[in-house]
This record gives structure tokens, C-alpha cells and sequence, in this order.
């Protein structure tokens, strides 16, 4: 439980990932789950709260008089990396939260919210656990993946953006690299996303350096895909996922709203990209697309970062400093409320 931004906000963890339905009364809200909690309930000292109650696959919160049900906003997040999957209600508890409900509350709109208002973001730790990723006599992809993320999180939190992690530990989702792909790229479509982004280390010869950034679609004419097959797993499984991305990527090009909606992780992609270099100093590879599975949904704004280049004799040094990995991650989170902000 916490209080923040004119919000309390209580989390209940949940045994595994779970749906959610709420329904609210004048002064109590009720989320319906698909999974079993265990029973208990008390009072709450809490702003805006006076009492919660957990029975079965029920929660209700009983609200403080003056508090609008309507405002309070629910998600179910899902299991993510070594975090449990759990349940957050925020309830208004300030003047200004209070002030904006009333202008919502004149609306026609049913009173009941499921709404998320704080934007929130996924941020993929490429690779994790079984998969190393690239690895170099500097550095193992994997760690370096998860490091920028830790620090992206913590940077991107500390302006109110509510962060998913894929994971936040040396994890894969799964040993079997599809199922491990597949689950990663749901947490896009999982409740409202804003924002989808990979977190990659390139290979290549030793002169390769730089940073490049990826949305989805088709490979450059004469390219030679090696980048995305390595990212869809590598290997025969890595050919065949970039095969399906790439039938998928053919697919989008006649569908108009796809298009636009792809137009999204284009804008994404070059606030990325231009971030990352202004912040970090590393040459400019640009923006490109490529049928890379894990951001292939067009629904969500996606985008896949390759950061530098491990292999590099210069770059892969640079990257196992903590230092240069701390100014890709306020590069990163800069680019990110960019977008949000505009968007
Ligand atoms: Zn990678």
C-alpha cells in the first residue's frame, strides 16, 4: 500500500495471471477475478480507503465518504519475470484527483472504470536464464539487457510511469525459445500498454559499432535478416519464427490501421534512436525495420533497441561499465516520455 500522486494505491498479489471485471456502488468498489485469493479483510489507515474485504475470487474496498468509486482505477498486472502477478487498485484521495472525477462523473459514461491514466510501459530484458544472448570477452548480453532495464525502470518510475518488467532477475519465461518469445510479446496486449520496448545487444565484426533501433516490418531490401534470426532465437527456431514474422510484417501491408498504428513504433523508434545517441555519444545506425517476433503485434507501439555492439573492441568495454549503461538508460527513458508525452 501507498499513497502517490493524489492516489492510494493497494496491491494484492495473485496467485497467477487472472482477468478482471468491476463494478462500483457510491462508496465501494468490487473486481470480480478469475483466480482464488485468500480470505481477510480489516480496516485500512489509509487515505480514501476506510476498509477492505477479500473472499474468495471477490475484493472490495469500501471508500471514505467523498471519495468517487467511479475514479478508482484497477489492473491486473502479470506474473513478470520473478514478480508475482498481482492486482492494483488506486483510489483518488486529493482535491485535484477529486476535481477531476466530478468533471468526468457528468458524462454519460457508466460508472465504472477500469481506465489506467497513468501510462504504463513494458520494458524487455532481451534474452535471461538459459539464453545469454551475445556473448563477448566483455560481456554477456543478458546482463547487460537487464541492467539498462533496472535502470530505465527506476528512472521512468520516478516520473510516474508505471513500469512492466518481463523480468527482473537472470530469467527466461521459458527454456523453449518460441514459448519464451510468445509470452514476452503478450505483455503487450496484456491491459493497456503505451509502450513496448526490447532491449538488445548487437554482434558482429570487430569494426561494428553503434546503435541502432527496430520497428516492425519488412527487412531493408538487401539486408540480410542474420540480426533477426539471432533475436527470434537464432538457429533452425530462429529461422522459423522470423519466417512467421516476416508472412505477418507481408500481412500488415495492405491493412490500412495496421499501418497507422504502425506509425506509432516508427515515432517510437526515432525518439529512441535519437535519444540513445545524443545521450550516449555512439554512432548513428538509424531507424529500421525488421521482422523481429517479439514486436510483431501492431496494436501496441513496439520497438526493439539494439544498444551497441558487444563484440566491439571499443563499444563492448564501454557497455560493461555501469557508467555508459546508466546513459543509455536516461536516454532511453527520456525518448520514452517524449512519446508519451506526445502521443
Ligand atoms: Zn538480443
Amino acid at each position: 500500500m501507498g499513497s502517490h500522486d493524489g492516489f492510494t494505491r493497494l496491491v494484492f498479489a495473485l496467485p497467477g495471471n487472472a482477468t478482471s471485471r468491476v463494478s462500483t456502488a457510491a462508496h465501494s468498489v468490487t473486481v470480480r477475478l478469475s483466480t482464488t485469493l485468500k480470505t481477510e479483510k480489516g480496516a485500512l489507515n489509509a487515505a480514501g480507503v476506510k476498509f477492505y474485504n477479500v473472499s474468495g475470487k471477490t475484493v472490495t474496498l469500501t471508500l471514505a465518504g467523498g471519495v468517487s468509486a467511479a475514479r478508482t482505477r484497477v489492473s491486473v498486472l502479470p506474473r513478470s519475470g520473478t514478480a508475482a502477478a498481482r492486482l492494483v487498485i488506486d483510489v483518488p484521495t486529493t482535491a485535484a484527483a477529486q476535481a477531476s472525477v466530478r468533471a468526468a462523473s457528468t458524462s454519460s459514461r457508466p460508472a465504472v472504470s477500469t481506465t489506467v491514466t497513468r501510462p504504463r510501459v513494458v520494458l524487455d530484458a532481451g534474452h535471461g536464464g538459459v539464453d545469454p544472448g551475445m556473448v563477448s570477452q566483455w560481456l554477456k548480453e543478458k546482463d547487460i539487457t537487464l541492467d539498462v532495464a533496472l535502470r530505465t525502470r527506476a528512472e521512468l518510475i520516478k516520473h510516474g510511469v508505471d513500469v512492466v518488467m518481463v523480468r527482473t532477475a537472470d530469467t527466461d519465461l521459458s527454456a523453449d525459445k518460441r514459448t519464451d518469445l510468445d509470452a514476452r510479446s503478450r505483455l503487450a496486449t496484456t491491459g493497456k500498454v503505451s509502450a513496448y520496448i526490447s532491449i538488445h545487444v548487437n554482434a558482429g565484426g570487430a569494426s561494428a559499432q553503434g546503435i541502432e533501433t527496430y520497428y516492425f516490418g519488412q527487412p531493408l531490401a538487401g539486408s540480410d535478416r542474420s540480426r533477426a534470426v539471432q533475436e527470434n532465437g537464432g538457429g533452425s527456431v530462429g529461422q522459423e519464427l522470423t519466417r512467421k514474422a516476416a508472412n505477418s510484417a507481408q500481412g500488415l501491408l495492405g491493412d490500412i490501421v495496421a499501418q497507422a498504428k504502425l506509425s506509432f513504433s516508427r515515432q517510437l523508434a526515432q525518439k529512441v534512436q535519437s535519444r540513445l545517441v545524443q545521450y550516449t555519444g555512439a554512432v548513428n545506425r538509424g531507424v529500421q525495420t525488421d521482422a523481429f517476433y517479439v514486436i510483431r503485434n501492431p496494436t501496441t507501439p513496439a520497438i526493439l533497441t539494439e544498444i551497441g555492439f558487444g563484440s566491439s573492441p571499443s563499444e563492448g568495454p564501454r557497455l560493461a561499465t555501469a557508467a555508459y549503461r546508466e546513459k543509455v538508460a536516461q536516454g532511453l527513458a527520456r525518448a520514452i516520455l517524449d512519446f508519451l508525452n506526445t502521443q
